[in-house]
């Protein structure tokens, strides 16, 4: 890993994170729920913020922007799909963009599905998801389709299996008694479960996961597995359908 990541509780179950490059110092922070818990952060590290990266236009992830920048000065880095209702950006950007961290290069993937224009950060070792994956989970289709969203996560799970999938939320725990309606004999999921439960009992963070963690247990990825298929009775669907299918379950959930 060539980056440290902080991952930093804001408001009621939001994560931010800061992302440091080591080697030049430049430090990062993805997502701005509020500003005060950066900055404390970045305090008590003795870090210089850098960059602001912006997954997508909620309020949740955004209202600490302004704050944030007029304590640190760092540019801010937005979608040019959602320039229009993201505070003001130094950097509009598009999937395919490469984007640095002092000297580590990430990429951006468009994950629209919770948004339209819902974008994730992708960099050596570490992915930044926002609402889009989420762990154990994803994020609620409010502007995109199952097919989209479908289509964003399908992005996500190609990535090195070993990267850390960071992420808005701290929703696991329900996420993963949703996950086991799903799959209740699925004994990765079962003993995930069994961990998470053991951690929330102690207010640990569960995120960020593991990439290889989600490919495993989370039922949003696992919509092309025949054994998905059949467990929500659709055997013969196309691989969007059944992610269609699940996310109704879990808002129904
Ligand atoms: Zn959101
Ligand atoms: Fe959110």
């Amino acid at each position: 890993m060539q980056l440290e990541i902080l991952t930093l509780p804001c408001l009621k179950d939001n994560y931010a994170f800061l992302a440091h490059d080591p080697v030049t110092g430049a430090t990062a922070c993805v997502d701005v729920p509020e500003a005060k818990p950066i900055l404390t952060a970045l305090r008590d590290r003795g870090w210089t913020l850098t960059d602001i990266f912006l997954t997508h236009h909620h309020g949740d992830h955004i209202d600490g922007v302004a704050d944030l920048v007029a304590a640190t000065g760092a540019r801010v880095t937005g979608a040019k799909a959602d320039a229009h209702r993201l505070p003001p950006l130094d950097t509009a950007v598009v999937e395919g963009d490469t984007l640095m961290i002092g000297g580590v290069t990430g990429r951006v993937i468009d994950v629209s599905g919770h948004s339209v224009g819902h974008i994730a950060f992708a960099f050596p070792g570490a992915v930044f998801t926002g609402d889009s994956l989420m762990a154990l989970g994803c994020g609620r289709l409010f502007e995109g389709t199952p097919a989209q969203m479908w289509a964003s996560l399908s992005k996500l799970a190609a990535l090195p299996q070993d990267t850390l999938v960071c992420s808005g939320h701290e929703y696991t725990a329900s996420n993963a008694r949703f996950a086991l309606t799903i799959e209740p004999d699925n004994p990765d999921l079962i003993s995930r479960a069994d961990r998470i439960t053991r951690d929330r009992a102690q207010n640990i963070p569960t995120v960020p996961s593991l990439l290889s963690q989600e490919l495993a247990t989370n039922p949003f990825l696992r919509a092309h597995l025949p054994e998905i298929k059949a467990a929500v009775g659709m055997p013969d669907a196309a691989d969007d359908a059944v992610f269609a299918e699940i996310r109704a379950r879990k808002d129904r959930f």
